[in-house]
């Protein structure tokens, strides 16, 4: 197959990129560079079977291809809020334009969600079935909303033009290829204990999440890709859940070093527990299952760090 992948040059699209052309696949990989690299996809750019072209998936597009993968969008806070109309936009109308082409193609089209949708939850782990408690005009919702209205869209091309869609909704994943000025925790952790410098935890850091190894992800998203039985949303990510400074200490444990624990304001909307539950996808997925526990992952990225930072 020919297989389009908005946002490849980034952290997850790079390492998809590489699945698919592991497969046997032809990739196109578009992305417009704002938190992508060049160097994350530069061993694939010899490939005849893969190719990269710089777009803003807010201007339309063509390609002919038989599956399209959107990824497209910034995923680290500092990022998104950076400039949060453009997140929007790219959220929205990078979704309106994948989906014109799929409708037009009649390719299957993958939609990048997130746990970001259930906000602040208040049901606690959360199945697809929670509708999420989110700010709708705070600085996370340019984000959060952006998403929601991309499900919507996703939804409703489903309904009104027949599209055959996939929605994942991913919790926190994280590995190597991440910027190390990507601003999430997992990386900022690593950084700051290579480097020397004090960890940041945000608040007092007894908020929680669940941290997925990207390879995990990655076979969740061909599986989810590759079936029939749903088209989503659909939860994945790894179910264990640590508080910020645990994910602190175990970080330091493994890094070695001299860092000292400091704490930061917590920014506001920062929700305070975060856990998939992966039962919809453990039965469709064919038995799929994260496999790499949280220390086996940060060792396997402070070992990607180690060289760069
Ligand atoms: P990332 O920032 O590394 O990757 C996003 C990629 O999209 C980058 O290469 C960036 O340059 C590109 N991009 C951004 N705006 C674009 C635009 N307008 N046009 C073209 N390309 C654009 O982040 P990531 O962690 O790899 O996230 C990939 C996708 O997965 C995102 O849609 C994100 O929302 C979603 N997601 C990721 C996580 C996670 O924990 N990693 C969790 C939930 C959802
Ligand atoms: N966080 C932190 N220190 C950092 C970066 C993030 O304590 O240097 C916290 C942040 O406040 C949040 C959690 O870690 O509670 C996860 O943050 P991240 O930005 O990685 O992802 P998200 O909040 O989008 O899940």
């Amino acid at each position: 197959m020919r297989i389009l992948v908005t946002g490849g040059a980034g952290f997850l699209g790079s390492h998809l990129c590489d699945r698919l052309l592991k497969d046997g696949q032809e990739v196109v990989c578009i992305d417009n560079l704002f938190t992508g690299r060049k160097s994350n996809i530069e061993h694939l750019l010899a490939n005849p079977r893969f190719e990269f072209v710089r777009h803003d998936v807010i201007d339309p597009f063509k390609f002919e291809v038989d599956q399209i993968y959107n990824l497209a969008c910034p995923a680290s806070p500092p990022h998104y809020q950076y400039n949060p109309i453009k997140t929007i936009k790219t959220s929205v109308m990078g979704s309106i334009n994948c989906l014109g082409l799929a409708k037009r193609l009649r390719a299957r089209v993958f939609q990048a969600s997130t746990s970001e949708v259930y906000g602040d939850p208040q049901v606690h782990p959360q199945p697809e079935s929670y509708w999420g408690n989110v700010n709708p005009i705070g600085k996370r919702s340019c984000y959060d909303e952006g998403k929601r209205c991309a499900e919507t869209l996703f939804f409703d091309y489903h309904r009104e033009n027949k599209v055959d869609i996939r929605v994942v909704r991913i919790f926190n994943t994280y590995g190597p290829r991440m910027h190390e000025a990507d601003g999430r925790v997992v990386s900022n952790f690593i950084v700051q204990a290579l480097r020397g410098e004090d960890i940041t935890i945000y608040g007092d850091g007894s908020q929680t999440r669940s941290f997925c190894f990207v390879d995990d992800l990655i076979e969740g998203f061909v599986r989810f890709m590759g079936q029939t039985e749903i088209i989503g949303p659909m939860n994945l990510g790894n179910p264990g859940e640590f508080t910020m400074l645990q994910l602190a200490e175990l970080t330091l444990k493994l890094v070695g070093g001299k860092s000292k624990i400091v704490h930061k304001p917590l920014p506001s909307d920062d929700p305070k527990q975060r856990r998939p539950d992966i039962t919809l996808a453990r039965k469709v997925l064919n038995g799929w299952e994260p496999a790499i526990p949280l220390e086996e992952g940060l060792k396997r990225t402070i070992g990607y760090f180690r060289g760069r930072v």
